[in-house]
């Protein structure tokens, strides 16, 4: 039997686009290599599913061609995307302008999506990796497991290579390189970094709202403000992935790159607050001091940087050393010398050039009837739903593009 439409893998994009084609009238089979669909989305948002955004601007989305995503986005964005949802039975709800299932549970956006896959009688086949693709005449084929199927149009929902354990295993490249398309340089984004110094071991474990600026080769290239959670190897948390992207680039190009925290942004006036202070406290010690204004990790990881002793009375301590201590506070510099890997990173930045695919039905302009969706391509979103957002998008545009044309 020949399908009109085969999609090769069945997460977020995948999912969308079996329901939109299916929708159209066409005949679908969705092959997916994990023995369940939607096994990444389980693990999103911390089990919560973070499906979108009520915010979005021009520096929400990174790639080759950073502004690609937005007409598509357009058409079919985030109140679109609560709308599909809700013609399906499942209520969002928004925290702080971030959208999740009602019942906060990322099982719900899998499950709605598996019903309805079932209810329009789409082909499910799990536990199948497509492993060779190709098209002759007007007939893509797809082998796998000893086994090929037929189809008329094919839509590669692969995703990139984050997080192999949840499925996508960067196989999606080698399909499109088969069909002769491009691979722009892939690296990890939205994930933590590495960093210099031994004082990390001392402030592991601590979380504190920070500011972030982010030099390569002392140019500033990004800037970001959140809770950020120092580890052992270095700094993580959703600033740092937000950052991580530019820092990675950075590494990757031999740039030095080194990231300024602030570790008090919300107090602009430390330096006179703190000597106000002092006035009334001349009984404590150094750490004791200025437990009063950050976390006593953090005040005891400043203080072996600087080398003053901890226990050293305030009445004692120089003004050069109640000088540095601020600025340290205000300026804590951290060298950043790697970057965790796919196993923990949240998305693959880099991709199939999206040069090669039709902005609006995501076609490839090099192989008619073969489509490339989501995380696959080189688009990648800043931490906040966007990426599931991109999946969603671009699933329902390729999947609605076909048999309507
Ligand atoms: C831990 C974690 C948390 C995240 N949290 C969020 C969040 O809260 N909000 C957000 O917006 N984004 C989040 N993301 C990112 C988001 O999940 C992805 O960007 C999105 O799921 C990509 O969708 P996709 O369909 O392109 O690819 P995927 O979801 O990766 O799906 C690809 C599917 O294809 C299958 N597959 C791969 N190769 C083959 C093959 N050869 N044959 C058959 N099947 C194949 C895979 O098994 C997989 O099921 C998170 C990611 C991770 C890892």
């Amino acid at each position: 039997m020949k399908y009109d439409v085969m999609i090769a893998g069945g997460g977020a994009s995948g999912m969308m686009a079996a329901i939109t084609a299916a929708s159209n009238g066409n005949r679908v089979l969705l092959l997916e290599r994990m023995e369940k669909l939607g096994k990444k989305i389980l693990a999103t948002g911390n089990g919560r599913c973070n499906i979108s955004n009520r915010y979005m601007d021009e520096n929400s989305y990174r790639g080759g061609l950073p502004h690609f995503p937005y007409s598509m986005l357009e058409e079919f964005g985030v109140y679109q995307l609560i709308e599909f949802f809700e013609s399906l039975g499942m209520l969002m709800t928004e925290i702080n302008g971030y959208y999740y299932p009602a019942s906060l549970q990322a099982a719900a956006v899998v499950d709605t999506l598996v019903s309805k896959i079932q209810n329009l009688s789409v082909d499910v086949i799990t536990g199948f990796e497509v492993k060779r693709a190709e098209k002759r005449k007007d007939t893509f084929r797809v082998y796998g497991n000893g086994k090929v199927f037929e189809g008329s149009n094919l839509i590669l929902a692969t995703g990139g290579c984050a997080q192999e354990k949840l499925g996508s295993n960067g196989s999606g490249y080698l399909l499109a390189k088969s069909f002769h398309h491009s691979i722009t340089d892939t690296f990890p984004a939205l994930v933590a970094l590495e960093a210099k110094g031994k004082y990390f071991s001392l402030i592991s474990g601590v979380r504190n709202v920070s500011r972030l600026i982010v030099y390569a080769n002392g140019e500033m290239i990004a800037k970001e403000q959140g809770e950020v959670q120092f580890t052992k190897y270095g700094i993580s948390g959703i600033p740092v992935f937000q950052i991580s992207r530019f820092a990675i680039d950075a590494l990757r190009r031999k740039k030095k790159v080194k990231v300024i925290l602030n570790l008090m942004p919300n107090q602009m006036t430390l330096p006179e607050t703190a000597a106000e202070f002092l006035k009334n406290c001349p009984y404590k010690s150094v750490e004791e001091f200025f437990q009063g204004f950050l976390n006593k990790k953090l005040v005891y990881g400043i203080l072996k940087r600087l080398h003053i002793s901890p226990e050293k009375s305030v009445r004692k301590m120089t003004e050069q050393e109640f000088t540095q201590i601020i600025s340290m506070i205000q300026s804590f510099e951290v060298e950043i010398t790697g970057y965790k890997g796919y196993d923990m990173a949240q998305v693959t930045a880099g991709g199939v050039s999206v040069k090669e695919v039709i902005q609006g039905t995501l076609e490839s302009k090099i192989l008619k009837g073969l489509y490339i969706i989501g995380e696959l391509l080189d688009v990648d979103g800043t931490c906040g739903g966007y990426n599931l957002q991109w999946a969603f998008t671009s699933g329902y545009i390729a999947g609605s593009r076909i048999g309507k044309l």
